[in-house]
């Protein structure tokens, strides 16, 4: 691009460069209409390192809105993002097997249409159905249950039923036309648990080994997608995880000397299934933390040596959690957030690697919105992975997306970071809601990790007994001793929040772009703020001045009030992008999730509808 003072020329090999040319164009322009500026005369020299920079588009437990989709690649294509990985699950209307489609899934043809639009604007949309495991969605249905390896657990097809091919193939047939024209059909196949096992399967399993199996069920997808002209995308932990290699690629305990001795040891079990990988396919290397595990770094050696393709997949909540994300700068190895996206894309890109995909898991369904500074973050480092620092990044962030200059950002993000860690444990004896033992009601243990385990869901338990009880008014003063860490954290919550939440809505009104988020982020503000405010309440009664438990007894029902509120308005601005319920008619898919515990958005607060059932007891035993 060229700019002289009267005229502004973009020359480019392509015309997906016209389009970035363009683009970055509208982004000077953007600059000099938000500080009156006249636009710069200058040329500038641009193009991606990356070929491939996907982002990922995971709707397990949650659809947002149709035009949530078709603004969402407006704004990729501003960022010169060109793939997203929309991983379907069951919102999709499958029309060969339309028992998988949730019933307010998208139709073929309006997924042909968002495919359309997307590639008006150079995004191809990747299709991921997922296969062998991460089955559920498909295999909760009865009508299935005999493509099951194991008859009551819905994670694993059985890979040697042939029924299980019939299926998924279908299932592919209508994600291919759903995408029409795009390259890629991301097949999943990772975190297989439970397959080996079924009568079928167990003969195989013992005399070739459990790894047979997910390259039979490998092999096949890969013939299917190489017929209907499309290259397969495989995630690649299970035969990393086969030859003893998996934890030197991911774990920050595992020092150098203990990646490459292992490697010394796996790397023949590697080469042995080498000559069954299938050719054709896409070897997904993902990694959420800091790519530079000396594990993560001998994986792509090895594919390069090997002749396999590879792409690496970083994420953008590499915790999966559902408030405010995190962002862990200065944790050596176990760093994420940003950090891990920029050190993952780098190392790609010293690998001459080519494909990027920055992922962004609906586990525990946090908004989308959520999800952007991420995804800018990958669109940024994947064009340029040795261009801004952190910082700069954060401030061009802030400019491009809100027109705002927020000097003390970073702060501000930890502090409302912060607020989240409390919410998480607050109510907990132990641990916090990421704990899979603080799950509040019974899942089949499905957990691929876990040995499989039939009937766990019919023990009766109290789930109340995982949280924090209340005070004993006839020997006050215990429960206040006992809980002082999560009191203490609660009064620099509360201490800050005239602050803050004044911070917050400034931003929303100064904000030039984008002010949505600065109300979504107001309002998980004011609803994580909602349980400390309870328990400084709870710690007002436990005194042994009646008047002043009194007192506190008013105060827990204003908090109780509070948090209700809180809870209606995090409802209402979520609901302007998503549907945050499944229709009456969905059929339940339970598992080790926390966002597939219930049919709406109320499985956030389970914990607090069980702490307020206890709080009402406890109210009515005082009076
Ligand atoms: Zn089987």
């Amino acid at each position: 691009m060229n700019i002289t003072k009267d005229q502004i020329k973009i020359t480019a090999k392509s015309e997906a460069g016209l389009f970035y040319g363009c683009q970055s164009l509208e982004q000077l322009l953007e600059d000099a209409r938000d500080y009156k500026k006249p636009l710069p005369a200058c040329t500038i020299t641009d193009y991606p390192m990356l070929s491939y920079r996907a982002v990922h588009f995971d709707v397990k437990h949650h659809l947002d809105h149709m035009n949530y989709y078709y603004e969402s690649i407006d704004r990729l294509a501003r960022y010169k993002v060109n793939a997203i990985v929309f991983e379907f699950e069951d919102k999709l209307r499958y029309q060969l097997q339309p028992l998988v489609g949730a019933p307010q899934s998208i139709s073929i043809d309006e997924m042909a249409a968002l495919t359309k639009y997307a590639r008006d604007r150079n995004i191809e949309i990747t299709p991921l159905v997922q296969g062998l495991g991460h089955a559920t969605f498909i295999l909760k249905h009865e009508q299935y249950a005999n493509l099951r390896e194991l008859p009551w657990n819905h994670w694993a097809f059985c890979p040697l039923n042939e029924g299980t091919y019939q299926v998924l193939f279908d299932l592919y047939r209508d994600a291919i036309k759903a995408t029409p024209g795009s390259k890629y059909l991301h097949i999943g196949g990772d975190e297989i648990g439970n397959i080996g096992l079924c009568p079928r399967c167990k003969p195989t399993a013992d005399k070739e080994g459990m790894m047979s199996l997910n390259l039979y069920w490998l092999k096949r997808v890969c013939e299917f997608a190489k017929e209907n002209n499309r290259i397969p995308i495989f995630w690649d932990d299970m035969p990393l995880q086969h030859a003893g290699l998996y934890t030197s690629t991911w774990s920050d305990d595992v020092t150098a000397a203990e990646a490459t001795e292992a490697w010394k040891k796996g790397v023949t079990t590697l080469d042995s299934l080498q000559t069954d990988f299938p050719k054709n396919c896409v070897y997904m290397r993902w990694n959420y933390s800091m790519a530079k595990q000396p594990g993560n770094i001998l994986a792509l050696n090895w594919y390069k040596t090997h002749d396999l393709k590879a792409m690496i997949a970083t994420a953008t909540n590499a915790e999966g959690g559902m408030l405010f994300q995190e962002d862990k700068r200065d944790t050596g190895a176990a760093s994420s957030g940003i950090i891990s996206i920029q050190s993952f894309i780098q190392l790609a890109a010293e690998k001459n690697i080519s494909g990027m995909l920055c992922t962004a898991w609906d586990d525990k369904s946090p908004h989308m919105e959520n999800y952007w500074r991420g995804f800018i973050a990958a669109a940024e480092y994947s064009w340029n992975p040795k261009g801004r620092t952190l910082d700069e990044y954060d401030a061009a962030w802030l400019q491009r997306e809100f027109g705002l200059s927020m000097p003390g950002y970073k702060n501000f993000t930890h502090q409302l970071r912060k607020g989240s860690e409390l919410w998480y444990e607050a109510l907990y004896k132990k641990g916090s809601f990421f704990d899979d033992d603080n799950m509040l009601q019974s899942t089949k243990q499905v957990e691929h990790w876990l040995k499989p385990l039939e009937g766990r869901e019919n023990i009766p338990f109290d789930y109340t007994t995982k949280l924090i009880e209340l005070p004993d008014l006839k020997s006050p003063g215990l429960w206040s001793e006992k809980y002082k860490d999560k009191i203490d954290k609660s009064i620099i919550e509360i201490n800050n929040y005239a602050d803050v939440s004044e911070k917050l809505k400034d931003l929303c009104n100064s904000a030039a772009r984008n002010k949505y988020y600065w109300q979504l982020l107001l309002a998980i503000y004011n609803f994580q703020t909602s349980t400390p405010r309870l328990l400084l309440a709870l710690k007002q009664c436990d005194s042994p001045d009646k008047s002043k438990q009194k007192a506190g007894i008013e105060e827990v029902q204003k908090a109780l009030n509070a948090f209700h509120q809180s809870w209606a308005q995090l409802q209402t601005v979520y609901g302007q992008t998503r549907f945050i319920s499944n229709p009456s008619n969905f059929i339940p898919d339970r598992y080790f999730h926390f966002a597939s515990q219930r049919e709406d958005l109320s499985w956030m607060i389970q914990a607090q509808e069980l702490y307020e059932g206890m709080i009402k007891k406890w109210l009515q035993s005082q009076s």
